[in-house]
């Protein structure tokens, strides 16, 4: 087979690699996303798909900014992608919530949310109580016990496996190549990196890893180990019920299909995927305890899902050591972060430099000269 060439391959057709790939769009390179299913690698298919900024990351200022920022760019995101594509992507930006069940829980969001706020200079949000939180959402008949919730303007939910579709159609028609091949090896050639696949050699300038756990075999050329490790979500998926949550409401999500999606958890066990019921009844207990409802609905099936998680659970953009001109993708919020990844990285990934909110985001905060 022929050895193909092109200025740039993104290694990894998840969401993280499809939005990279698209914002290279208009950037005159000749670019290809190479994607194949693997088992391991299934977060951009089981995930929630929350537009979550509110809850996270008051230790680390920057990553909770990043994520203010991604999901300001989306909305003009969702809609030139829909024009390219011609399809539709069902999306709400209409802000989130986390109920609480408790006054001491109730005190506690607020603490953080107050701490928030003075990290980050301003949050669009605050704690609201019962009687707000049913004019926000009268349609849920709410469990005795929920006293309010935190409210975050900036939060959203998208169709996940949608979004990742239609960025999958939106590529070729703007000019991306997307290749279903899966990628044995990556090397440095000298001038450039060769990508083994099973449909023969590609061949690039730049390269972008962005295969999710996948990543920690493909860097080894150029370093001993990638700091991140893979963290078990499970969730369970309620049977159909009438729309009722236009807004979002963290660990008990009614999908644009009318199912519920129940869980939050983070769990290490390496790659231990199958569902453990034990541990993901703990969060169904919980749902029923917002949402009594779902207490008397069925479960149609469970899944987990593995989320890639750098160590110091912050995102990684980085260049590798002694390759400027290869970029490793990693975060644990890649729906979340969609936006920021295809409209800010792609300079990166062409030798410029990072935004300042991401630059503190390189394998270099891990000692490592990249
Ligand atoms: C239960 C659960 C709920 C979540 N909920 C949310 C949420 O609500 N909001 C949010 O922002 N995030 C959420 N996440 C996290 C989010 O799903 C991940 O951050 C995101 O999917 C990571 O995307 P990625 O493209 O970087 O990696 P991946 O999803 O792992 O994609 C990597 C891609 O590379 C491909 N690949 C890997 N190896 C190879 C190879 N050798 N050859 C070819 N292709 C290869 C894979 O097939 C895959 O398509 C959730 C995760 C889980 C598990």
């Amino acid at each position: 087979m022929d050895t193909k060439i092109y200025d740039v391959l993104v290694v990894g057709g998840g969401i993280s690699g499809a939005a990279v790939g698209y914002g290279l769009v208009g950037k005159k390179k000749k670019v290809a996303v190479l994607d194949a299913p693997t088992e391991t690698n299934m977060a951009t298919r089981a995930n929630v798909g929350l537009i979550w900024c509110q809850s996270k990351f008051l230790h680390l200022p920057n990553y909770a900014k990043w994520a203010f920022i991604s999901s300001n760019l989306y909305p003009a995101l969702v809609k030139e992608l829909e024009e390219v594509a011609g399809l539709s992507i069902p999306v709400n930006f209409t802000g989130g919530l986390i109920p609480t069940l408790s006054e001491e829980d109730y005190k506690k969001r607020g603490d953080y949310i107050e701490k928030l706020r003075i990290a980050l200079g301003e949050y669009k949000g605050n704690m609201i109580d019962r009687a707000e939180l049913e004019r926000k959402l009268p349609k849920i008949s709410w469990g005795p016990e929920v006293c309010g919730a935190a409210w975050c303007e900036d939060d959203g939910v998208i169709d996940p496996l949608t979004l990742l579709r239609v960025f999958r159609a939106a590529l070729p028609k703007a000019g991306v190549e997307y290749v279903q091949t899966l990628v044995y090896e990556v090397e440095s050639n000298g001038g450039g990196y060769n990508v083994f696949t099973e449909q023969g050699v590609f061949e690039c300038e730049r390269l972008v890893l962005a295969a999710g756990l996948s990543n920690r075999r493909f860097v080894q050329f150029a370093m001993p180990s990638l700091p991140v490790y893979p963290d078990k979500g499970q969730v369970l998926l309620v049977e159909r019920m009438p729309y009722v949550m236009p807004i979002p409401v963290l660990g008990v999500t009614q999908t644009f299909g009318g199912t519920t999606i129940i869980g939050f958890r983070h769990e290490s066990s390496g790659h231990h995927t199958p569902v453990v019921p034990e541990a993901v009844a703990l969060e169904g207990v919980w749902a029923m305890r917002v949402w009594p409802e779902l207490g008397h609905k069925r479960i149609l099936r469970s899944w987990s899902g593995l989320r890639v998680m750098p160590e110091d659970k912050m995102a990684i953009y980085s260049h590798l050591p002694g390759h400027p001109k290869v970029t490793i993708i990693n975060t644990h919020s890649a729906i979340t972060m969609a936006a920021a990844h295809t409209r800010l990285l792609p300079d990166f990934v062409l030798g410029g430099d990072l935004p300042e909110t991401a630059r503190g985001m390189t394998l270099k905060r891990f000692g490592f000269d990249c």
